[in-house]
């Protein structure tokens, strides 16, 4: 028995002459809160995209609890217990919070199609006013998702990427372009989900003060490659780190 959430081996991608991901191999172990941290391009959202099935990496392996997934399908990974934030917001501004939420927790229910023309609650309801009370969106929950702030749209997302009781969440930049407040929000929630849940999350972050206090381990991309690994205490003294990224 092992307590690996997710296993990376030697995954490459390359984009024409650039090697977006060069050789990447770590292990996530159940309930711990990742951080992957990197200048811009090091290849940070490319991995995400080659765990999550967006991307088909040109080589390595990919296991979920044990399970190999490398070109599976999001719905397929939703199914086994795999959710996501992405980088840009993904909320369908129109439609309303609660309705957000729901549509997300059909994820694994069927085709966007049928998603989008099927029954408009499947019993939802009840888990979607859950996250929706979870992340303090209560007042929000009937405004159209459009009408929020960027940070409240933030909260949606990740409300969203919980809808199906996943155990592992990829979160790609949750705290970009959320001001201070709605910051402390989110990292409050995301610590409390993990220590009632025991969810294991991969963040992607810039905010270093975000990252540091939130994380339990961290690996420092650049240029593709794994560069360092280790407590924040480490990372934050590590001078290839410091020379690559955190010093500049
Ligand atoms: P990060 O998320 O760390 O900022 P990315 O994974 O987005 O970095 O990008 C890594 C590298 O791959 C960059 O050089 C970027 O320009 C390139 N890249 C990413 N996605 C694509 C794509 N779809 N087509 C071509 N190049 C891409
Ligand atoms: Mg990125």
């Amino acid at each position: 028995m092992t307590d690996t959430v997710l296993s990376l081996r030697n995954i490459s991608k390359r984009f024409g002459g650039i090697r977006a991901v060069d050789d990447v191999s770590f292990d996530v172990n159940k309930g711990e809160i990742l951080g992957l941290i990197g200048p811009n391009g090091s290849g940070k959202s490319t991995l995400f995209n080659c765990v999550l099935g967006q991307l088909r990496p040109d080589s390595g392996k990919v296991q979920v609890n044990g399970r190999n997934v490398a070109g599976m399908r999001a719905c397929a990974l939703n199914k086994l217990g795999v959710g996501r934030t992405f980088q840009q917001l993904s909320v369908f501004p129109q439609m309303s919070v609660l309705d957000n939420i729901i549509l997300a927790g059909q994820e694994h229910h069927g085709t966007m199609l049928s998603r989008l023309f099927g029954p408009s609650d499947a019993g939802l309801t009840a888990r979607a006013d859950q996250m929706i009370a979870f992340f303090q969106l209560e007042h929000l929950r009937d405004e159209p998702a459009g009408a929020l702030s960027y940070g409240q749209q933030k909260l949606v997302d990740a409300a969203m990427a919980f809808m199906a009781g996943p155990s592992l969440v990829l979160l790609d930049e949750p705290a970009g372009g959320v001001n201070l407040t709605m910051l402390g929000n989110l990292k409050d929630r995301l610590e409390t989900y993990n220590r009632l849940n025991g969810t294991t999350f991969v963040i992607i972050e810039h905010n270093m003060e975000f990252v540091m206090s939130l994380c339990t381990r961290i690996i420092v991309l650049a240029e593709g490659q794994v560069i360092a690994e280790g407590s924040p205490d480490q990372i934050r003294s590590n001078q290839r780190v410091i020379d690559a990224y955190l010093g500049g």
